[in-house]
């Protein structure tokens, strides 16, 4: 494949969403028109300086944008002469990067005139960051979620209706993400021209993986400076876990034209039998699924299959339609950490730098310190994708008596 990384991003993804034969939108004939609003609006709306310095204020003063570029010296000795970076955006406000697209899906709301956020969540982590996008513009938020998932994350209910929002339980079928997808779909088809749909991640029907995309490049922008006025040059290797894989995308797409490794980490989960992991590139295959055409893992009727990780974030069975290709073009190396790697990884970075890390980003930190490892010399770069804050009760049930 020949692609142009200078001017990849203003290419990728074409007018229709495909990157090569990744992408699209596959969605009821009712709703293409909401979408190709929501395109238009992003193609236009987005552009204009008025969006671009509202959006760079909110950026600084409410999110505390630009995050830190921290050198973990104490973690890099442990292990040799490879020097570990961190982009800190568990230091962003509400603990992750969500909230880094959740204010641009917010604003562009705002600016399109619509009075309603809707959205699914699993874990509902995207739920808390669009909830506090919404009370931030003062918008009203739907979140649709599993009934199961409702009864497993009740502190993040309890802050997206803190926050205002209205959690709409999903009683149907598994009642987990899945169903919750399709309810959510449902109340925007009846609600669109008062209501936005808005995704978590770089998922979903064309536009979101190139929205959420563009949003998250901050991440990967102010990297790439920080990082050269910290030691004159660039990283030798960028390290990110990828769930849907919007953080990665983040901090990846501004560097794909340098001289500059870049691995995506999958979960790995408790083994390497379907069930037991969300490592939907390393044993995905092609195929439709959720309004995109990516890499997914499928069952053996070919429906999207049963995924699991110890990070929630990351327990989805497909990748968002860039990271397929850019797999595809061997662009990104594409790793897997397992749970208990994840785990020890959490603990090292707690204890050796006091950051606790969210499970996820554990997955990035595990796989950067097996690389520093290899590697020897040089310097690798992480995105800390979130705090650890929301895992610490569940780490503490099943690894307290091995590490406390
Ligand atoms: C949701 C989440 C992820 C995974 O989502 P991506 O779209 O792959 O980035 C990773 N880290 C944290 C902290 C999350 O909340």
């Amino acid at each position: 494949m020949n692609i142009n990384y200078q001017s990849y991003l203003k290419n990728y993804p074409d007018e229709k969403g495909f990157f090569g034969e990744f992408g699209g939108a596959y969605i009821p004939d009712e709703l293409k028109a909401a979408f190709k609003e929501i395109d238009d609006a992003y193609n236009t709306i987005c552009k204009s300086s008025k969006f671009i310095n509202e959006l760079r204020r909110i950026r600084k003063e409410f999110q505390g944008r630009p995050t830190p570029v921290y050198h973990c010296e104490r973690l890099s000795q442990s292990i040799g002469n490879a020097q570990i970076y961190m982009k800190r955006e568990d230091l962003n406000h509400s603990g992750a990067h969500k909230l880094n697209h959740c204010m641009g899906e917010g604003l562009l709301a705002k600016y399109m005139g619509k009075k309603k956020l809707i959205a699914e969540t699993g874990a509902g982590q995207h739920g808390v960051a669009l909830a506090t996008a919404a009370a931030f513009f003062g918008l009203e938020c739907e979140i649709h979620m599993g009934e199961v998932d409702i009864k497993k994350q009740a502190p993040n209910v309890a802050r997206m209706k803190v926050l205002g929002a209205k959690v709409i339980p999903v009683t149907f079928g598994l009642k987990t993400l899945k169903e919750a997808v399709d309810s959510a779909f449902m109340a925007y088809m009846k609600e669109y021209k008062d209501a936005i749909y808005c995704i978590g991640s770089v998922v979903g029907p064309h536009p979101f993986p190139k929205m959420v995309r563009d949003f998250q490049t901050v991440v990967g922008f102010e990297a790439r400076e920080q990082f050269q006025e910290m030691t004159g040059e660039l990283p030798d290797a960028l390290v990110a876990c990828v769930g849907g894989g919007s953080n990665s995308a983040g901090l990846f797409m501004p560097f794909l034209a340098d001289d500059v490794e870049i691995y995506g980490v999958e979960p790995m989960g408790k083994g390497h039998k379907i069930g037991e992991h969300a490592a939907s590139i390393t044993y995905g295959e092609p195929g439709v699924m959720h309004g995109f055409n990516s890499i997914m893992l499928k069952d053996d009727k070919g429906e999207p299959a049963p995924v699991y990780s110890n990070a929630s974030g990351l327990d989805y069975p497909s990748v968002g339609p860039e990271h397929a290709f850019l797999h595809k073009a061997g662009r990104i190396k594409y790793k897997y950490v397992t749970d208990e790697e994840a785990i020890d990884a959490f603990f090292k970075l707690s204890r050796l730098e006091g950051i606790i890390p969210a499970l996820e980003s554990s997955h990035a930190v595990a796989y950067a310190m097996k690389l520093a490892k290899e590697k020897k010399t040089g310097s690798i770069l992480v995105n800390l994708s979130g705090r650890g804050d929301k895992d610490l009760e569940y780490v503490i049930e099943k690894h307290g008596d091995k590490f406390l």
